[in-house]
């Protein structure tokens, strides 16, 4: 565990060359999280040295995801635009014969590039994660470091803005522990201090390999326009990695262990609980997270999201209405894992019934089991009879329930209560009947019951 004198300044390198990745993602997460932890501050440097892949669109896309997760930074600057700042460090490696000029050959044409004088010394390093990491630098060789004074590469860029910027851990994905030696290198010519090295790590996919689009990883936006919650997604990107087990965290005595906000992740986070294993990405695992975080919403914002994500074709429904959309949102929330999922429910049909009454399929689809057709109709009848005495202002799940369940218990549940639901829904599988009846409403309830019955005595 690091002790941290001073300010603990760490920063998230994203280069925008591709869809912003959810192991990225995660690498931002733990950046921030360490910083806020320790009352230091995370900076967002955008890694855009390599001209040609780098396009704005995937920084806008960066900037983007990092508003919408609520990752906040203290400060952010693009490595293109510092052009002087290289300059000034890249002539103190030429003036002290660090580095040198070289004109080369390449593919026939002649440029001058700088190269790194590198003794070939023997580089350890402490991983916060991983103890000490020994090379030997021999075989790296006078590596190039710069194309310009003003235009550096990857790696020396790299060391030039950690310190400059003071950046005392670099956190960062494993597959950039074969960069360090180099870094280190660069940094001791500098005179830069060393940071506190933590490489996570790598999100893999449930067979190990390389995670893709087919597991079910996706760029960010997407995730967002699939209606995940940004604070579900990162519980679900800090438990790759990290672990609460064993931490005793105040206020959550007796909750769920698996389930954060982001105040409460900072609040956990411990550079102690990181863990060293490839972490395995699971879909399932973050559309349960997403869910449970979906059913902790104030009922305000879980509103404003069904709105945005319900499809159009329900609310062009007969009886769509914004009453009785509130009506059955408690309903929603429990069956969706995100808020694209509405659109499934739409598909399965589990949606249209709610704003329009149901057809049935045929009378046997009304009768439970083996019931006789005359008992059904009886049933259904005497439904029908004690829901009319239920007030209509008091016709609640509570007393349609309270009004019929001695009469489902003496002619059997499944006999009374499966037309009564049939009848509502349509639908071989939905809600409780109580549930619907109040989301109904006592007419449009009796409404339905009476049409289930004319079916029957057709
Ligand atoms: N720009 C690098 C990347 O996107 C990160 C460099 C670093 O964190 O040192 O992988």
């Amino acid at each position: 565990m690091a002790t941290v004198s001073g300010k603990m300044i760490t920063r998230y390198a994203p280069s925008p060359t591709g869809g912003l990745h959810v192991g990225s993602v995660r690498t931002a997460l733990f950046n921030y999280l360490a910083a806020k932890k320790y009352g230091g501050e995370m900076i967002l440097r955008i890694e855009d040295t390599d001209r040609e892949r780098s396009k704005k669109e995937y920084e806008k896309d960066i900037l983007e995801a990092m508003e919408w997760l609520g990752l906040s930074y203290s400060s952010m600057y693009r490595q293109s635009e510092r052009g002087s700042v290289y300059e000034k460090h890249v002539q103190k490696l030429l003036d002290t014969g660090s580095a040198y000029e070289s004109t080369e050959d390449k593919d026939g044409k002649q440029s001058t590039v700088i190269r790194f004088k590198n003794a070939g010394k023997r580089v350890t390093f402490a991983d916060l994660l991983r103890g000490d990491i020994s090379f030997d630098t021999t075989e790296l060789g006078d590596f190039v470091i710069a194309r310009a004074k003003n235009d550096p590469l990857y790696h020396l860029a790299v060391v030039i803005d950690d310190f400059e910027s003071g950046v005392t851990h670099v956190i960062r994905g494993e597959d950039h522990i074969s960069n360090t030696p180099r870094q280190i290198l660069i940094q001791e010519a500098l005179g830069a201090p060393r940071p506190i090295y933590v490489h996570i790590p790598l999100v893999l996919a449930p067979d190990r390999s390389k995670l893709s689009k087919r597991h079910g990883a996706m760029p960010v936006g997407e995730y967002k326009a699939l209606g995940y919650l940004p604070e579900a997604l990162l519980n679900f990107l800090a438990l790759l990695g990290w672990s609460p087990q064993g931490l005793s965290l105040p206020g959550r005595e007796g909750k769920g262990g698996d389930i954060f906000t982001l105040k409460e992740l900072t609040e956990a986070f411990s550079f102690d609980h990181l863990q060293k294993s490839g972490a395995v990405f699971d879909i399932e695992k973050l559309n349960w997270i997403n869910g449970e975080h979906i059913r902790r919403m104030e009922d305000a914002a879980f509103m404003e999201k069904v709105r945005e994500f319900l499809p159009k074709e329900a609310t062009q429904l007969p009886q769509y209405g914004a009453e009785r959309l509130e009506k059955i949102a408690p309903i929603l929330r429990e069956r969706i894992a995100k808020f694209s999922d509405l659109e499934l429910l739409r598909k399965g049909g589990e949606l249209a019934y709610f704003f329009e009454a149901p057809e049935y399929v045929s009378k046997k689809a009304l009768i439970w089991k083996n019931e006789a057709e005359e008992n059904t109709i009886q049933h259904i009848t005497h439904i029908v009879k004690l829901l009319t005495e239920i007030p209509d202002e008091s016709f609640t799940q509570e007393t349609v329930k309270g009004g019929i369940w001695d009469y489902a218990t003496e002619k059997g549940r499944g006999a009374v209560l499966w037309p009564m639901r049939y009848a509502l829904s349509g639908l071989d599988k939905s809600p409780d009947p109580f549930a619907l009846a109040e989301v109904f409403g006592k007419d449009e309830t009796i409404q339905r019951l009476t049409t289930a019955l004319k079916t029957l005595q057709s």
